[in-house]
């Protein structure tokens, strides 16, 4: 049996709405074009546009996966990052959007450069690797995450986007060998304290060893800089993600290892969001 999707949809925005949903509007039509490929152009078109039975009854039961809180991404199993498309789960971070601050600045300093050799440190989803990968023509890409699960989604998205990123499964830099001309890496940097505090998208369904950074948040940044002097070649430079409040900190660290030259940006929300500098 056929049914008007309008009403299928209206049924699904009113869940999402009782549950307390933030984004129950968005999320919704995310959903909608997910299970039943109807968008709100394809609506605005046709409005007597309808789906069948079975199509509506798998695209509620997401709309009542939702309303428990599950991320949508979880739910659709995709999510987008630097105009590519990403698969995820339960064990690797979902992308953020504030993360493309890093990887464009990345690809904007290597840009002019014939070849250059970047280790994505902590890959998860493999998102910044890949997505550095597929948007330069000169790096050579390689990722590390001490997590196998992960690095099993990161396979699975280095496939899906035609990339060649080398995937190492390694504690840090334990199984790194060599030099690179870029380090990157968003780590784990949240208070533990603080992981208790965050929406329960986040604190119940990422990954938590993708989010705490134990506590002070700051013990990754601590661990990666000690080490990655060692593999970074003369004109080397780290980038790093950080939280809003943790740029002073981090260039701290930074400085004290030897950096040089350490800047900071914001993102779109003009919070503190990257921080890099160079050996020399
Ligand atoms: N590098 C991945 C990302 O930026 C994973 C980060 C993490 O797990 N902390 O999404």
């Amino acid at each position: 049996m056929e049914i008007l999707a309008k009403n299928v949809l209206k049924e699904g925005e009113q869940l999402l709405q009782q549950a307390e949903i933030a984004d129950y509007k968005i999320d919704n039509m995310l959903l909608a074009e997910h299970f039943l490929g109807v968008t709100r152009n394809s609506l605005f078109l046709r409005p007597d546009l309808t789906v069948s039975e079975e199509k509506s009854q798998e695209y509620l039961e997401a709309v009542r996966r939702r309303c428990t809180k599950i991320p949508l991404q979880h739910i659709t199993g995709v999510q987008e990052f630097m105009g590519l498309e990403f698969s995820v789960n339960e064990h690797v971070l979902i992308p953020r959007q504030d993360t493309e601050v890093l990887v464009e600045k990345v690809l904007s300093d290597i840009k002019n450069i014939p070849s250059v050799t970047v280790l994505d440190m902590c890959t998860g989803s493999g998102c910044i690797a890949i997505s550095i990968a597929k948007l330069s023509d000169n790096a050579q890409v390689s990722a590390a995450d001490i997590s196998e699960k992960a690095l099993q989604k990161a396979k699975e998205n280095n496939q899906k986007n035609g990339t060649a990123v080398q995937l190492i499964h390694s504690d840090l830099f334990e199984k790194i060998e060599g030099t690179f001309d870029v380090i990157v890496s968003n780590p784990p940097y949240i208070r533990t304290a603080v992981i208790q505090e965050l929406m329960e998208e986040v604190k119940d369904h990422d990954p938590w060893i993708a989010l705490d950074g134990h506590e002070d948040g700051l013990d990754f940044y601590r661990e990666i800089t000690k080490e990655a002097k060692k593999h970074l070649n003369p004109e080397g430079k780290i980038y790093y993600e950080i939280g809003f409040d943790q740029g002073a900190d981090v260039q701290k660290i930074l400085e004290q290892n030897g950096f040089r030259d350490i800047h900071i940006l914001k993102d779109l929300s003009g919070n503190d969001r990257v921080v890099y500098g160079g050996i020399k």
